[in-house]
């Protein structure tokens, strides 16, 4: 029987399982195929929710969904956290004392943030990228009514690219539907020489920045957080003081990756961009946050990696040629406020084009999530 254990329980690891599932049917009925997935979790999170949540526009229970509920009955699932990848003897250890030996690895344990390696972030700020981080800021934002707001991406690369810039313009319009825009102040700092790593995507936001009066600073690489001054400090020689500091904080892959020997210094791995194998290893591959590519961290992403590295997988079981590709396709909304979104569609070699924000696309945004669990489960 050959057995194919998938490491992570988010969006890349469910979409892989289901995806395989649905090509390996038989196989797994007459059991010559396994297919497990470790996941440290019992629920899976939507987290492009959390930016709603911040807002108090859905509830935690929305964006969290059963992992069971999430898989092909077919799928085995185990939760439980793997402590430590052996590729040498094809084995993942888990923190429960079992290990599971594997013919094929998916490693699918994405990123996390890091707020505690910025110090005085933890004391002195805010950020939305985990689900206890939204729930404070949401709780912050409701009090807030006057004073500077900083959002402050702290390094490259994080989670969806484009949702600091997504936060910004919703705080415009959070504050306006409070009669309070006018005392509040409101500054985006980013920390390349544009407010986004995308030069077209850049021009048109910072026009709709200055458009709106919202201030952007760039080269701004925040080293040190002083929360009793409430001042960010930056590598660059400069002191910005807030009153309420939003962060992107620092990101990391998951520490088993850095357990096993298996990425870079940040916990990346670093995989072949368009087979999705993890560099060096033939039946090892990475999908979603986890790997280290020069693509979005994003769920869209995630979608259609997993695609690939489940028709690979599946082809080589049946003794078929490996043949699909990733090119880099990926695909993101960006919420200009709560009423109007754009959308941006790019790959390796074709960079992303701006629509004007429209009604029609943030409706399609909001369709979107209610309809993300379907994704998940492989049906859309
Ligand atoms: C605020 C916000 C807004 C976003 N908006 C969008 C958007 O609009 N569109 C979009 O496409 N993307 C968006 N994203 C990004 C998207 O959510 C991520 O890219 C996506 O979740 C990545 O999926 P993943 O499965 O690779 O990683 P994750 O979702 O991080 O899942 C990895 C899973 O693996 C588990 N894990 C890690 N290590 C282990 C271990 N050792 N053992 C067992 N389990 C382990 C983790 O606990 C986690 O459950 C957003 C993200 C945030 C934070």
């Amino acid at each position: 029987m050959k057995s194919i254990v998938i490491v992570g329980g988010g969006v890349a690891g469910t979409i892989t399982a289901n995806y395989l599932a649905m090509r390996l049917r038989e196989e797994i009925r007459e059991k010559r195929v396994s297919v497990t997935i470790v996941s440290d979790r019992e629920k899976q999170l939507y987290e492009p929710g959390l930016l709603y949540l911040a807002f108090n526009r859905v509830e935690e229970n929305d964006i969290l969904k059963d992992i069971r509920y999430l898989l092909d009955p077919q799928l085995e699932l185990k939760i439980a956290r793997a402590t430590r990848i052996d590729t040498e003897k094809s084995r993942v250890e888990l923190d429960t004392g079992e290990a599971l030996d594997y013919d094929y690895l998916v490693i699918a344990t994405g990123s996390r943030v890091v707020p505690e390696e910025m110090p005085g972030l933890v004391e002195g700020g805010h950020w939305f990228y985990n689900l206890d981080g939204a729930k404070r800021l949401r709780d912050e934002l409701a009090a807030f009514r006057k004073g500077k707001v900083v959002i402050s991406v702290m390094g490259i690369p994080h989670k969806c690219p484009v949702a600091p810039i997504e936060v910004t313009f919703m705080l415009d319009e959070f504050f306006k539907i409070h009669g309070v825009r006018k005392e509040v102040e409101l500054l985006y700092t980013y920390p390349i020489n544009r407010i986004f790593t995308m030069e077209t995507v850049s021009e048109l936001v910072q026009q709709m920045f200055e458009e709106r009066n919202i201030g952007y600073k760039t080269f701004f690489n925040p080293v040190e957080i002083d929360p009793e001054k409430k001042v960010i400090v930056t590598l660059e020689g400069e002191e910005e003081p807030y009153d309420l500091l939003i962060s992107i904080p620092p990101h990391r892959g998951s520490q088993v990756i850095i357990d096993s020997g298996l990425g870079d210094k940040e916990g990346w791995v670093p995989t072949d961009r368009f087979t999705l194998k993890a560099e060096g290893y033939e039946n090892v591959y990475v999908v979603g946050d986890a790997t280290n590519l020069p693509v979005s961290k994003a769920g869209s992403v995630a979608h259609f990696e997993a695609e690939v590295v489940a028709e690979n997988i599946a082809a080589e079981i049946k003794g078929l040629p490996p043949t699909a590709r990733y090119f880099g396709k990926a695909m993101c909304f960006i919420e200009t406020g709560f009423g109007e979104a754009t959308y941006i569609w790019f790959d390796y070699e074709t960079p992303p084009r701006l629509v004007k924000p429209n009604k029609f696309i943030h409706w399609m945004k909001l369709a979107y999530n209610r309809m993300f669990w379907l994704t998940a489960r492989g049906m859309l």
